[in-house]
């Protein structure tokens, strides 16, 4: 059993459920949701809009392999009414997005995924909340601790 760090945003129609509705289905889907941070309100990171976001990180408790989690995120997205995909660094409105952040010890870089989550270093939008469930956590590529890495961020 690993502890696995989702990473939840979300600027479009309702964003409190929005985030309900994809924690049930991954408690459902791929494991028990053994902490949640608090909410956060955030600006959109990388492209222009008026909507702010709402995101929010959970810890889960599962055994599955890195590659079958991103299938049922995804599938969790598509279910959700995402339509956009991000592509070349476009970022868009969304639903919802889930994102893997880090998966125990686990580091790895395929096409379809890299493990941890290449961009967490730079965002806090995904620190802060992080910070709050996993401040001593060590990020396996860095060797730093979450705090550490959030202490860095301006
Ligand atoms: P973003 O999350 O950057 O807004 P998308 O959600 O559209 O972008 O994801 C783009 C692609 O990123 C996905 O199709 C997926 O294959 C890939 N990807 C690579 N690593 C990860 C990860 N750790 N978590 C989620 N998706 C990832
Ligand atoms: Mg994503």
């Amino acid at each position: 059993m690993a502890a696995l760090y989702l990473s939840l945003g979300t600027n479009q129609g309702d964003r409190k459920k929005a985030l309900e509705t994809a924690a049930k289905y991954i408690s459902e889907r791929i494991g028990r949701i053994v902490q949640a941070s608090a909410v956060y309100e955030t600006e959109p990171w990388g492209f222009d809009s008026n909507n702010l976001f709402l995101n929010q990180v959970l810890c889960i408790d599962t055994t599955l392999k890195a590659v079958d989690i991103l299938d049922l995120t995804q599938q969790i997205e598509i279910e959700m009414g995402r339509t956009t995909k991000s592509s070349n660094g476009v970022y868009s409105d969304r639903v919802i997005d889930i994102d893997i952040l880090l998966y125990g010890d686990i580091c790895m870089q395929t096409e379809r995924l890299t493990i941890p989550h290449p961009l967490m270093q730079k965002r806090r939008f995904v620190l802060e909340p992080l910070a709050e469930i996993a401040a001593h956590t060590v990020h396996p590529v860095s060797g730093k601790t979450i705090k550490e890495l959030l202490e860095q961020t301006d």
